[in-house]
């Protein structure tokens, strides 16, 4: 094609035109030197790329166009020189038509450099491994149909893979319309001895074989249930955001546990303190 890249202002559409009409021009000029064509010899190249049948001409077409956009282009300088509010549109279409000469007087192609050469630095203010997680457990705990708590966990492995997420939910199979949420008055008529808590969902939903020396990123202290879970599944690492039940005695033996068993836990830190998930920008 005639273009490295499309044009981007009138002016230089404009030249293209011109340079379009010189070439056409100079096509009949050239045609009418040259001897009768055969009759099924095919008309010269518009692309500039020579036939195989007729190089000579070609090469007197090349010569003829390149001279010609070399006088467009001091015909364009002059103008510029006359009009100065569009010298601008008038340089990038007088660049345009530069690299197309520089183009079409080597075959080799140089790749783009990007505007003014500038080196891309790596995008700033990217989520931390420690968010990444933490923030994935959160939202999984979207997902969760309790009306007054909703926790969420990520089960990460030592390569910082997720290879588990979970939430509070009542058991598969077992409608969370049919089943109490409730936490006062009788225990069976209650959410307690029904809801799945998120750290055994995110457990035995796992998709690596096992989630051994795995860390598990959960919104709030592992009650003692999840407790015994996390020790036998194997996981090495508790990371909690929040210790909200710390003084109650399920959590007092859910430490105990874990203490005993060597599994560390520590309180997350944030580095954000909001994240904003926008589904409009992408
Ligand atoms: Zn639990």
């Amino acid at each position: 094609m005639w273009l490295i890249s499309p044009p981007d202002s009138i002016s230089e559409v404009f030249l293209v035109e011109l340079l379009r009409e010189q070439l056409n021009h100079q096509q009949a000029l050239d045609q009418s030197k040259l001897e009768e064509p055969a009759p099924n010899d095919p008309p010269p190249a518009l692309n500039g790329t020579p036939t195989k049948k007729s190089p000579k001409r070609s090469k007197t077409l090349q010569t003829d166009l390149n001279s010609s956009i070399a006088e467009l282009i001091a015909s364009a300088n002059q103008q510029s020189n006359k009009k100065s509010p569009k010298k601008s549109k008038t340089s990038q279409a007088n660049n345009s038509v530069s690299e197309l000469i520089a183009n079409q007087q080597s075959s080799k192609k140089s790749p783009k450099k990007s505007k003014g050469g500038a080196t891309v630095q790596k995008r700033a203010g990217y989520l931390s491994w420690e968010d990444y997680f933490m923030a994935v457990a959160l939202l999984s705990s979207k997902r969760s149909k309790d009306p007054s708590t909703q926790v969420g966990a990520c089960i990460v492995s030592p390569e910082k893979k997720i290879v588990g997420v979970g939430y509070n939910g009542m058991p598969n199979g077992c409608s969370d319309d049919q089943l109490p949420w409730g936490k006062e008055g009788e225990e069976q008529n209650t959410k307690y001895p029904y809801v799945c808590h998120a750290e055994m969902n995110a457990i035995l939903n796992k998709n690596s074989h096992d989630v051994k020396n795995c860390t598990i990123y959960v919104a709030m202290f592992p009650c003692n249930e999840c407790a015994k879970l996390i020790i036998q599944s194997g996981i090495v690492e508790v990371v909690y955001l929040s210790d909200k039940h710390h003084d109650k005695p399920m959590t007092e033996a859910s430490r105990k546990l874990l203490t005993m068993a060597n599994v560390r836990t520590r309180q997350f830190h944030p580095t954000h303190s909001k994240l904003e998930i926008d589904f409009t920008k992408v």
